[in-house]
This record gives C-alpha cells, structure tokens and sequence, in this order.
C-alpha cells in the first residue's frame, strides 16, 4: 500500500492530456493500487492517474461502496442532464454545484488489458465523467457557466493554496539546535 501525494489545481501535470496505456505490467497493476489506496484514504469518490503525477490514461472510482478503475476510457453520455455539487481531490475543500450527463456508458480495459464497460447514472455518471476530464487536462471547474466559474475562481484565491501547489512544510520532530539539516 502506497499512499501518493495528491497534486494541487495549478500542477501543469493536470492541465496535459495523459496518454494512452499500452503496456499492461506489473507498473501498471501497482500504479491502479497505489490510485485505489489513495483515493480511499483521501478520502474521495475517484482519482485520476494526472492527480499523482502520472500522466497516463487510467482513473479509480468509489461510489456507492463500489471500488473499481477503468483504463483507456471511451464514453456515451446521455441527453438527459444532472446539476449538483462536485468536488475534486486537487482542489481540497470546495464544492461547486456542476452539470453533466445523467447517465454514462464507459468502455474501456482493466489492468490485464481485457475490455470491460461500466454503466452508471447520477454520481456514479458525474465521477466517471470527472475522472475522464483529468486524462483531457480538464478540471472540473472548467465546465460551470460563467456566473459559477467566477464565484469558483474567487473561492480558489480565498484557499491557504490560493490555486497554486499548496507549500510543503516539513516539520522535525526533533530539535535541529539552531542548525537546520
Ligand atoms: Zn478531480
């Protein structure tokens, strides 16, 4: 069990466009672990591969005490839409209400490369097609009408990481005697 660091809304790895899997190794299989774990002990209902660095085209999901990941994903959307509150890993502490497609056929591979399709509405709908966004360097924030874009982006530069990576603080535990290492 690897716990990943989780990176921060104004990352560039989260604006790039992740590429295809085409090696399915034991790389991959511990990469969809250390995603799963991640995003269990977050925790969160999806984690996209970008959100760990790792530019690659592969998301994990939890919804509705279901743990699953899709590789490679390809999507139908259906017509009919939904409009709630969605949040996102990378940017921590906010929600923003987010319309998607109802319901959503993702059709793609699991880690050993055998092709699988997971069906789902509502928040399964909203987490797949999430996640699906972070392989295309899209953040959920980029889909709210204006008027919400503007609220959102107003949110972000009130966060102690105002929209960039957050500073990492490293705190010995034991005394440095004046003489930091
Ligand atoms: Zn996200």
């Amino acid at each position: 069990m690897a716990i990943q660091p989780i990176r921060i809304f104004g990352d560039p790895v989260l604006r790039a466009t992740a590429k295809p899997v085409t090696t399915f190794d034991k790389e991959l299989r511990t990469l969809v672990r250390d995603l799963t774990d991640t995003m269990l002990e977050a925790p969160g209902a999806g984690l996209a591969a970008p959100q760990v660095g790792i530019s690659l085209r592969v998301f994990t999901y939890h919804v509705d005490g279901v743990t699953g990941h899709l590789i490679n994903p390809d999507l139908s959307l259906t017509e009919e839409e939904q409009d709630g509150p969605e949040g996102c890993l990378s940017l921590p502490g906010l929600r923003f209400d987010t319309k998607r497609a109802y319901g959503v056929v993702a059709r793609g591979v699991n880690m050993y490369g055998d092709p699988v399709t997971v069906e789902g509405t509502q928040l399964l709908a909203r987490c797949i097609q999430h996640e699906t966004d972070h392989l295309d360097g899209i953040i959920f924030i980029d889909r709210l009408d204006r008027e919400r874009r503007k609220a959102a982006m107003k949110e972000i530069r009130e966060t102690d990481w105002g929209g960039g990576p957050a500073p990492v603080v490293r705190i010995s535990p034991h005394s440095t005697f004046g003489s930091a290492r």
